[in-house]
């Protein structure tokens, strides 16, 4: 048997010796050789592909999530034109990629770019379907007052305030599990929903309304860090939560501000008083989750977990 294998071995690796070489050593040198083989060669043949769990298909709105099984060292992900970062996640690493609300249906790439534990630069492509997702329409009107605060100029300029705090992404994730609702009430304006203020078309609702009277307590969806606790004119009074890893959650309309920017909040924790500060028609707590500053549907988040 163990003359079978030698031979086999021999042929595999077409050792040949000079007749000089005494049998005992050359056998020696056979093994030393298949021993290095095993222990070098082997384990890149074996690992060297790239293991990659993506979703064949999201609806409209959703996040999803890209796991990369070892041996990727660090990886990129390309979706649609826009490079989302992967994280370390137990072996290996993953990435949370969302789609906006109205994001056109059909087919998308999706490249990963990782660099292997043996340093290679290894490029996967795949295809992620977005599917449509039915969203309503609602039409409000705002007081003469408040019309003013709809001028895109003043919106887009708070904005820009807001999102650079957004972009700044942290890398230790903060959230574990579920998020939590911040206050109990009612559903007045879902995620998605296609607004008309005083009969204009103004895009797509990119937060969850709940019903909350002024002065009811404002919880954070998770834990976090706060990097925005500031009145502004079209968002009202707002905090923006940090959970690390490109997610964050934003609070609008507050009527007062109970947090600090670089406070380390703990999901529960009370951080404003809700209100209807800013473009709002009524008191209510407009909610918002950001996945890599796209706004998506926060309720996957409060009724699945997203590691
Ligand atoms: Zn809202």
């Amino acid at each position: 048997m163990r003359r079978t294998a030698l031979k086999k071995a021999e042929n595999k690796f077409s050792l040949k010796f000079n007749r000089a070489v005494p049998a005992g050593r050359q056998e020696f040198i056979r093994w030393f050789f298949i021993a290095i083989a095993i222990i070098f060669i082997l384990p890149v043949c074996s690992f060297a592909e790239l293991k990659i769990v993506a979703p064949a298909e999201v609806f409209q709105g959703r996040s999803f999530i890209v796991f990369l099984s070892s041996p990727a060292k660090s990886a990129a992900a390309y979706f649609d034109g826009k490079k989302i970062s992967f994280f370390p996640y137990e072996n290996g690493l993953r990435a949370i990629i969302g789609t906006e609300p109205e994001k056109k249906t059909g087919y998308y790439n999706l490249r990963i770019e990782a660099i292997t534990d043996n340093g290679e630069l290894e490029i996967k492509k795949l295809s992620v379907a977005v599917s449509h997702r039915l969203y309503p329409k609602v039409s409000f009107r705002l007081k003469p007052s408040k019309k003013k605060l709809l001028s895109p100029d003043l919106i887009v300029r708070e904005w820009a305030q807001i999102e650079e705090k957004i972009l700044n992404e942290s890398k230790d994730k903060l959230w574990y599990e579920f998020f939590m609702k911040p206050v109990s009430g009612m559903t007045t304006m879902r995620f998605g929903t296609r607004e008309y203020i005083n009969g204009k078309p103004t895009g797509r609702h990119r937060g969850w309304d709940f019903r909350a009277n002024v002065g009811t307590p404002v919880k954070a969806g998770h834990n976090g860090r706060v990097v925005v606790a500031q009145f502004f004119k079209a968002f009202g009074g707002t905090v923006v939560i940090d959970h690390g890893q490109g997610i964050n959650t934003l609070y609008f309309h507050l009527s007062r501000i109970l947090a600090d920017v670089g406070q380390e909040i703990e999901k529960g924790k009370i951080i404003g008083l809700s209100g209807n500060t800013g473009i709002s028609s009524g008191p209510h707590l407009h909610w918002a989750m950001s996945v890599h500053n796209i706004r998506v549907d926060p309720m996957q988040w409060v009724e699945t977990v997203i590691p």
